[in-house]
């Protein structure tokens, strides 16, 4: 899945065979008919119940597709189906050759393609041999045939092509590299999504959008071990307390405050310890930018709609993720008294952001681009200025 949808943009190499192979497909339609490698893919097609070559493309079920004899091109076949290309006839003569059956070009008015349930006896598989018009047609073969001619009514007919949706767009194979096949079949498949359930559920007051979620996880600010741990938070995937103790009935202490998890949440969201830290925080937060702290903002971070704009609510974004950041690794190893807990880890977030920024700015002084690093960092000075007369960075929190 791609970043924007909560994935880790893992590749899947399944995926990118199945991309070649639709590729390699739709490079053999466009060759001439006495090509030899298009009269070879043709004749291993064919070897199907239908009795259909590279016709099998233009839109006919994974249910005929699923008998080609052919290990390597059925498979090729039914990646052509999972990625759901659909193909624009240029007239109804063209597909006249086409089977009736199993073709999902033509759909009866419930929708459904004919299938061989539906055939009616006598009644030949291509529009090519239809006897019609029939004189003398039983009451049954009028319905289908008035079925069929509706059907074929309904299709679209335009320049013959083949193309992928991409939202309401379409997308010509003619046009589409493997990079963009591969990331819109990436998005189709279903995955499901236990951590997405469990958010909506407990916040179902809350309109979440989670694109903008997942942009504030993967805030560019933030080092990749940051946003990998603020990954792990929203995708409920970390141990906890609450979690061992459902698993095996270990104690539900919080190692942090030492009270009950009341959920999967608290660490993050309820952990009186976790709170005070955050308002330890406030005065610094508000400085940055002015708001309420909402749980909303705690377990989400800020809707930030315009990152061009709002870049002050993308530094209170980074200085929370921080602050997060050191809460979760730092929850179960300070053996201490709450109070002095809350000191350390509120020193420690500290630390942290003052480390960061001082390597940021050594990496801005040696690529030349301090103006860009006050600019995303230095807004108004707040968290630190840099003295261009001494070259250093003076902190201010
Ligand atoms: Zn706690």
């Amino acid at each position: 899945m791609n970043y924007d949808k909560g994935g880790m943009r893992l590749l899947s190499i399944k995926k990118r065979i199945q991309v070649f192979r639709v590729k390699m497909l739709y490079n053999t339609l466009n060759k001439p008919n006495d090509h030899l490698e298009r009269f070879l893919v043709n004749f291993f097609i064919s070897e199907n119940k239908l009795k259909m070559g590279l016709d099998i493309l233009k839109g006919i079920t994974l249910k005929v597709i699923n008998t080609i004899q052919n290990e390597f091109y059925r498979n090729a076949c039914k990646a052509w189906v999972e990625m759901d290309i659909k193909y624009i006839p240029p007239s109804k003569t063209s597909i006249n050759n086409l089977s009736i059956y199993e073709n999902v070009l033509l759909k009866n008015v419930e929708g459904r393609v004919f299938t061989s349930l539906n055939k009616v006896k006598n009644l030949p598989r291509t529009f090519d041999d239809l006897p019609f018009p029939v004189l003398n047609r039983s009451l049954e073969v009028g319905f289908f045939i008035r079925s069929l001619n509706s059907a074929l009514d309904r299709i679209t007919y335009g320049i013959e092509s083949y193309y992928v949706k991409n939202g309401e767009d379409r997308i010509d194979l003619k046009d589409a590299s493997c990079k963009t096949l591969y990331w819109l079949h990436m998005d189709k498949v279903e995955i499901t999504l236990p951590w997405k359930s469990k958010w909506e559920n407990h916040f179902a007051n809350l309109e979440i959008n989670w694109h903008l979620v997942w942009k504030n996880v993967h805030n560019n600010m933030l080092q990749y071990k940051v946003q990998s741990r603020l990954w792990e938070f929203m995708n409920l995937n970390f141990i906890s307390s609450f979690n061992l103790n459902r698993m095996y009935n270990t104690s539900n202490l919080c190692l942090q405050c030492k009270m009950p998890e009341e959920n999967i949440f608290h660490i993050q969201i309820y952990c009186p310890v976790s709170i005070r830290i955050y308002d330890k925080f406030l005065p610094l937060l508000n400085t940055i930018f002015e708001i309420e702290l909402t749980e909303k903002e705690i377990a989400f971070g800020l809707d930030i709609t315009d990152w061009s704009n709002q870049r002050k609510e993308k530094l209170r974004n980074y200085i929370f993720s921080i602050i997060k950041y050191t809460i979760f690794k730092n929850r179960c190893s300070i053996q201490a008294s709450n109070e002095q807990k809350i000191e350390s880890i509120f020193n420690k977030s500290k630390k942290f952001i003052i480390k960061d920024l001082k390597l940021g700015f050594e990496l801005a002084k040696k690529n030349k681009n301090i103006t860009k690093f006050k600019e995303i960092f230095l807004i108004e000075n707040i968290l630190a200025q840099y003295q261009e007369d001494t070259g250093v960075l003076v902190f201010n929190f």
